[in-house]
């Protein structure tokens, strides 16, 4: 079977002497796995696509379960982005959570755009990566099913005068209804991290980061989104701690100016 699809490259792994095992993000199949042979060889046509993040439009051939892919053209390499560590190690966290929410030929019509869009804004928008970031986190959860309830608190159903969120449960609730928002940890919300969060799980794709946020509101947003998908997912991520340790020596520098 042959199919012709659009995919990005959500893994890659050298196999072989010259192959590499692709997992690739496509509209039409989800996620699937797909072997590209002998694209490490130089002047190989199929290399230029078969790179982390490239999005492309790929030939696929099935054998017996197994993908192959034949023929690939790029549509976006996101240049800018590859070319800055930072945004390539950022890029690569959202591709990894992806590759852990989207089960194999299962299909991501929503987490699909949402990539795209995150990786243009890396690429093309001067946005900071810590609004980039935490954007991605909480969309992504909720297009893959943990979505918080940020309504009003979950107990007493009122807007909460002090909210805070609680990671396992997933759910808003104020101060004094703490003793009844059921187990795990809640970390507390400024009202104004509250309506970015709301703006980010109910405005269209393309609004995404049309919010602002001071220095001070947007760390705390960004702990809140990150902590919330880890809880939620239960797991690490080693391009997380790789983001983290590019970004750790800048922020030292800036604590002893
Ligand atoms: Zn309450």
């Amino acid at each position: 079977m042959h199919v012709t699809t659009k995919a990005i490259v959500l893994r890659e792994t050298n196999y072989k002497e010259s192959d590499k095992i692709l997992t690739v993000l496509t509209p039409d199949l989800g996620r699937i796995t797909v072997q590209a042979r002998g694209c490490r060889k130089k002047g190989n046509g199929l290399s230029a696509a078969c790179q982390l993040l490239v999005w492309s439009e790929m030939t696929l051939s099935e054998f017996r379960g197994r993908w192959t892919v034949t023929e690939a053209a790029v549509e976006l390499e996101f240049r800018s982005l590859r070319s800055d560590l930072d945004k390539l190690a950022l890029g690569s966290y959202f591709a990894e959570i992806l590759e852990s929410v989207v089960r194999e030929e299962s299909p991501a019509d929503e987490l699909l755009p949402l990539l795209l869009n995150c990786l243009y804004a890396l690429d093309q928008l001067d946005k900071p990566l810590g609004q980039v970031k935490a954007a991605f986190e909480l969309r992504a959860m909720s297009l893959a099913g943990f979505e918080p309830l940020l309504d009003g608190c979950a107990v007493c159903d009122r807007e909460p005068d002090v909210p805070r969120l609680n990671l396992t449960q997933g759910v808003l609730h104020c101060a004094e209804c703490s003793g009844e928002a059921g187990d795990g940890i809640s970390m507390p919300l400024s009202r104004e991290v509250l309506s970015a969060m709301r703006h980010i799980l109910s405005c269209p794709g393309k609004k995404l980061l049309s919010f602002r946020l001071d220095e001070g509101s947007m760390t705390q947003l960004g702990d809140v989104c990150e902590a919330y998908l880890l809880t939620q997912t239960e797991r690490g991520y080693r391009t997380l701690d790789y983001y983290k340790e590019l970004q750790a020596p800048m922020t030292a520098f800036q604590n002893r100016k």
